[in-house]
């Protein structure tokens, strides 16, 4: 739902460097300590049925072994009583803007002017912390700093910052005029500078192929684009599909020979429908749904990330002034129109996968999507299912979403099971990345 002029400014200011590209190295072994996990009940497998007491044991930050009953650990293994809690593996969000934003998009529009790129990191590495301790453990990056983010990414693998692992996608792909175009609604002489330097704007498929080999060049592991307007652009565009499907399936075959998924900022099912016929392995938002583009969603295997507490965020903060004129009628349409197609799409068996447009709403809350999710006709269940093994598929990731051996010790822990109230999720006491405790228990 975001754009950034902020970050297209600052390349303004920029140095041309040699991207860094590299794969991030992993933490070193924490000196290869062995932790026992002793939980109360034990969601080690969302979609399966929750095991009684058990013991998680974690060496170098994976699970290495699940066991019925509270083991004792043996002599110099450190012992995590989670008895009393109900466990699970840690939450993934795959719709969020770490970037220079803290869920006040109209401030972060007026702070751009006198920000820094290193003001927007300081921020961003905020929301890393806030977001991990609210039990987010993965989450995808949809559109900020390439570079900043690429950068806090690879902090958060060495293990220097605590947040969550992040996939990135750099900067949203977008035609001039539409989404992520930084130029829209600003002055002349801030757009003239935005405008010189701005990579993520393209028209027509050759130049969109461009637009997405410059973004893995500075590190993109997905790509993302606007097959679409968007509400919180300061343009009066609607949010009717704003690229051609030439431009699409040139996005998506180029991400793809890259080895990337591609994920589409879509609102109208017109640009859904043409997005997905590019082969776009998710849709963000999908405002509007018709049949049609139903039976393709499932068709076409691709997931829906619903982020159903973005239009209520946006439309709050547009009734209170807080946005430009041009987005009001936008905010109002995406709000009043998804929920009701979500609805329908769920009951028709499209796969959903958990993601919040995070960064339009408050850092720390991700979790409040839940209750949209079952107001939508999901279980509780199907809800945390969305958030772990169906994201892990999404993201193409077998490392994350459980708790079986050999995954990544990605553990949280609630008092209460979230099985009969998924809000439980809003209030999560532990957390563990990547066997490492960010979040202690305190009793
Ligand atoms: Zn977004």
């Amino acid at each position: 739902m975001l754009k950034f002029v902020g970050s297209a400014l600052a390349l303004v200011l920029a140095v041309p460097a040699v991207a860094q590209v590299s794969a991030p190295t992993s933490a070193p072994a924490a000196g290869s300590v062995v932790t026992y996990i002793h939980a109360g009940q034990l969601l080690d497998h969302p979609g399966k049925p929750p095991r009684g007491n058990s013991t998680i044991v974690v060496r170098d930050g994976r699970v290495v072994e699940v066991r019925d009953g509270f083991v004792a650990p043996p002599a110099g293994a450190k012992l995590v009583d989670l008895s009393r809690r109900f466990v699970l593996p840690g939450l993934t969000d795959m719709h969020v803007h770490l970037w220079g934003i803290g869920g006040d998009p109209m401030r972060a529009r007026l702070a751009e002017a006198t920000q820094d790129q290193a003001d927007d990191m300081m921020v961003a590495v905020v929301n890393a912390r806030k977001t991990l301790e609210a039990g987010f453990t993965t989450v995808r990056d949809l559109g900020g700093d390439a570079r900043g983010i690429r950068a806090l990414r690879d902090a958060v693998e060495r293990g220097d910052v605590e947040g969550p692992t992040i996939v990135n996608a750099g900067q949203m792909i977008s035609v001039t005029g539409g989404h992520g175009d930084g130029t829209n609604g600003l002055g002349e002489s801030f757009a003239d500078a935005v405008h010189a330097h701005q990579i993520n704007v393209c028209d027509g498929p050759d130049d969109c192929r461009r637009a997405v080999r410059q973004q893995v060049g500075l590190g993109a592991q997905v790509i993302k684009f606007a097959a679409t307007g968007g509400v919180l652009s300061n343009v009066s565009g609607g949010l009717g599909r704003a690229m051609t499907p030439e431009e699409m399936r040139a996005i998506v075959e180029t991400a793809h020979a890259l080895g990337r998924k591609a994920t589409a900022h879509s609102h109208a099912a017109e640009g859904t429908k043409a997005a997905l016929e590019a082969g776009c392995d998710s849709i963000e938002h999908a405002s509007y749904l018709d049949e049609e583009t139903i039976r393709l969603f499932k068709a076409k295997g691709a997931y829906l990330v619903p982020t159903e507490i973005a239009p209520v965020a946006a439309l709050a903060q547009a009734r209170s002034g807080a946005l430009p004129p041009a987005t009001i009628p936008k905010a109002e349409a995406a709000a009043a129109a998804m929920h009701a197609n979500h609805k329908k799409a769920w009951a028709a068996g499209v796969k959903f996968a958990f993601g919040t447009d995070t960064g339009v709403s408050k850092h720390g809350d991700n979790a409040t999507e839940f209750a949209y999710l079952i107001d939508l006709g999901m279980t509780p269940a199907q809800a945390i299912a969305s958030a772990t093994v169906a994201a892990a598929d999404l993201l193409g990731r077998d490392d994350i979403g459980t708790l079986e051996p050999g995954k990544r010790a990605d553990v949280i822990a609630v008092t209460g099971s979230p099985l009969e109230d998924v809000r439980r999720l809003e209030h999560v006491d532990f957390v563990m990345h990547r066997g490492q405790i960010a979040k202690p228990i305190v009793d």
